[in-house]
């Protein structure tokens, strides 16, 4: 049974955190009965931290006059894709901040040269970008996304969302698309047959109550075009930000996790976000609703701006959903199983 809005806010509001996890647990053993947890390996590639929008929760931007300030040659592109397909890697995530300078062709030749060397799925550019590379050349989204995709891309990973609600975006994100904008770009790439996933990064300024219109939000949006692969909720880091704060409890996690999976019933995918819970969380995060530990992010530069430095291997990846007593299994970006791995080491 579908929960409207007011019942998953009671829902939130009173259940204790292992009653949400049991309903979570349930949805998610009717989803995926045959208990894989699957996981991708790929690698985070920042082409650049320069970026206009200096969104006030963000510990990566630099200005473009900041002695740290960088953009990666296509060599060095080039480089950490093949270190990426040495280690069994199927995808690279592409994002930077949103450069002034870099136009939509300087993604149409980089993609198409990356096509032209390596056989890798381009994950890449969010919404933000992509909004501003449509406005930049003057067209459409939807001739942006044709273009992009014609030279390469392959599909679009959720990030930007934050909260899906603009009184929260105008005070953590003020220069950044609203979430009208953010939806119109993913409903956009969907319709021309473009998988995305989405994302929320929470513990910022949010009421209870903006976190269940982010997901009713995604859910509407789902319900019309099949589109999202995939949910990833993750916390806000605060170190290194104009923002500040404090970081979500492993419990505050836990509970928006299980809510996630209960209130996105057209969402197949749950990702557990080790990256920002560690190794641990994200293992009971596997009873809170989650069946995915999104990906080994040989390389991570976002959240590590932040002063978070959780790793994982493949290995250890392998091992943590193994000791969780889950059958780890690698898959591709739209979430075909590539190998399985048996349940003992
Ligand atoms: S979150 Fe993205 S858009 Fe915002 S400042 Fe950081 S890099 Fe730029």
């Amino acid at each position: 049974m579908r929960l409207d809005a007011d019942e998953g806010l009671v829902l939130f509001k009173q259940a204790d955190l292992l009653t949400l996890g049991e309903l979570a647990g349930n949805v998610r053993q009717r989803l995926h009965p045959e208990r894989l947890v699957t996981f991708i390996v790929d690698r985070n590639i920042n082409y650049t931290n320069i970026c206009i929008n200096r969104c006030k929760f963000c510990a990566f931007y630099r200005d473009a006059d900041n002695p740290e300030a960088y953009i990666l040659s296509k060599e060095d592109i080039f480089r950490k894709i093949e270190e990426t397909i040495a280690q069994s890697g199927t995808q690279i995530l592409m994002q930077g901040g949103v450069h002034p300078d870099l136009g939509i062709e300087y993604f149409e030749d980089l993609f198409s040269s990356i096509k032209k060397r390596f056989t890798i799925q381009i994950h890449s550019l969010s919404p933000a970008e992509i909004s501003f590379l449509a406005k930049k050349a003057h067209v459409s989204v939807l001739d942006a996304l044709i273009r992009l995709r014609a030279s390469g891309l392959d599909s679009i990973p959720g990030g930007g969302a934050e909260i899906l609600v603009d009184r929260v975006r105008k005070k953590v994100s003020p220069n950044k698309i609203r979430w009208k904008q953010w939806a119109e770009v993913m409903k956009t790439a969907q319709n021309i047959g473009m998988p995305t996933t989405a994302t929320m990064m929470f513990g910022s300024l949010e009421t209870d109550k903006e976190i269940i219109e982010h997901l009713v939000r995604l859910r509407d949006v789902q319900d019309e075009t099949r589109g999202f692969t995939a949910f990833i909720p993750w916390t806000y880091q605060p170190g290194n930000t104009e923002l500040g704060g404090r970081s979500a409890t492993a419990v505050e996690y836990l509970k928006v996790l299980a809510l996630s999976r209960i209130m996105l019933d057209n969402f197949d995918n749950i990702q557990a976000s080790w990256v920002t819970q560690g190794a641990k969380i994200a293992q009971v995060a596997l009873e809170f609703g989650a069946n995915d530990f999104g990906s080994t992010m040989i390389e991570e530069n976002v959240v590590a701006a932040a002063g978070i430095a959780f790793r994982m291997t493949k290995k250890e990846i392998i091992d943590v959903i193994r000791d969780a007593g889950y059958i780890p299994a690698q898959r591709d970006t739209i979430y075909h199983i590539l190998k399985k791995y048996d349940l003992k080491s």
